[in-house]
């Protein structure tokens, strides 16, 4: 740190993604990407905007098409949607938006790493509640929590979700703070909050184009919720950064909304390659969290997770483990294509192997 870096954020300490290492060709299961291509439809609008975009003029600021294109896939209004450059984003402007107050927010203690980042790099007031002993989160626990709420359904890196009916409770028990579904593998299964929105004034639903949509590299997420909530959002963007979303991105991100059959077809299979991993999975003798994700988090009796991690990582095979408390021993696999998921498979069975011979050469 310099001597020059404001007080509130000496003490930052910045979310980092799965590494990206480019010295040599990995299989990249640590972010939760793909190789499975987006929309035909995003290809087709970069490939307008290389031949004769307007780069000239400032994108819309209001990133009106898109939020039309949202609003119509959900069936809500365009003014109950607002657009950000990824979930990240949007969710940043949410937070500072509603839990930069005494009382702050709160999330689970094993969740996205990412609005703790947020929540200390601004000094937000945090507090971080305990997942139950099976990893869930406990709808109880966040009843009358008295501060902005963020829960990430399905949660992650655990891939469980909770029941609609669990998360009303929450919503309900906190009509005075604004509660915040992070829908980032919603597609992947689970039953979404959307339609809530017309029955709950405090409920912000977001959703992100990386997971399930395939464009993590053109990055765009968003919000849905009552009208008076994303203009307070849309506003603070204003005085923030108004061009967000550039035009080719906006355009891009249009594609991929229209194109539902590609969005299905591409969950359809990633969800299909999970059940098969998760198979080969509980075969090696792995308990595996019930996912309702493109990711898997597993663990087996007797394995060293970070030794594990480091054995797929010579093998070519990114993975993520967390060096935290209670989760030490598992780690998370995104799904990849069929063929990355074999190789996997393999890795994990040369695995297995050596800590075998290991044992027999001890005895
Ligand atoms: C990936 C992810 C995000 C971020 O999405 P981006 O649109 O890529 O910024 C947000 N929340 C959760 C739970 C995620 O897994």
């Amino acid at each position: 740190m310099s001597r020059f870096i404001s007080k509130r954020f000496a003490q930052m300490v910045p979310y980092r993604l799965g590494e990206q290492p480019k010295n040599m060709e990995f299989i990249k299961l640590n972010s939760n990407e793909t190789l499975i291509p987006p929309s035909e439809g995003v290809y087709e609008s970069l490939q307008k905007a290389a031949d004769h975009a307007d780069l000239g003029h400032y994108s819309d600021q209001d990133a009106t098409v898109l939020r039309e294109a949202i609003a119509t896939h959900y069936g809500v209004a365009t003014d109950e949607v607002f657009a950000g450059n990824g979930a990240d984003e949007v969710l940043s402007f949410i937070m500072l938006a509603y839990g930069m107050t005494p009382e702050g927010l709160c999330f689970p203690d094993i969740t996205y790493g990412f609005y703790k980042t947020v929540s200390g790099a601004f000094g937000l007031n945090y507090r971080e509640i305990p997942l139950d002993e099976n990893f869930r989160i406990r709808a109880a626990d966040y009843e009358r929590a008295g501060q902005l709420i963020i829960i990430a359904n399905p949660n992650a890196p655990t891939g469980l979700q909770l029941s609609q009916k669990e998360i009303r409770r929450i919503i309900e028990s906190n009509r005075d703070h604004v509660v915040v579904i992070d829908e980032a593998y919603v597609d992947f299964g689970t039953r979404s909050c959307i339609p809530l929105i017309h029955e709950y004034d405090n409920l912000i639903v977001v959703h992100t184009m990386s997971k399930s949509r395939n464009i993590a590299a053109i990055h765009v997420g968003y919000a849905i919720g009552q009208a008076a909530l994303m203009r307070e959002l849309n506003n603070l963007k204003n005085c923030f950064n108004p061009n967000n979303i550039n035009q080719v991105t906006l355009d891009a991100a249009v594609a991929a909304m229209q194109d539902f059959e590609t969005l299905e077809r591409s969950v359809l299979e990633k969800i299909k390659i999970r059940i098969w991993f998760t198979r080969q999975l509980e075969r090696m003798g792995y308990e595996t969290l019930d996912s309702f994700t493109n990711f898997v988090f597993t663990r087996h009796e007797g394995y060293d997770a970070q030794e594990l991690t480091e054995f797929l990582y010579e093998e070519g095979i990114l993975v993520r483990h967390y060096d935290q408390p209670r989760i030490r021993d598992f780690v998370r696999i995104s799904i990849g294509t069929a063929g990355e998921m074999e190789k996997v498979t393999e890795s994990l069975l040369k695995f297995r192997e050596s800590i075998r011979t290991a044992k027999r050469a001890s005895m």
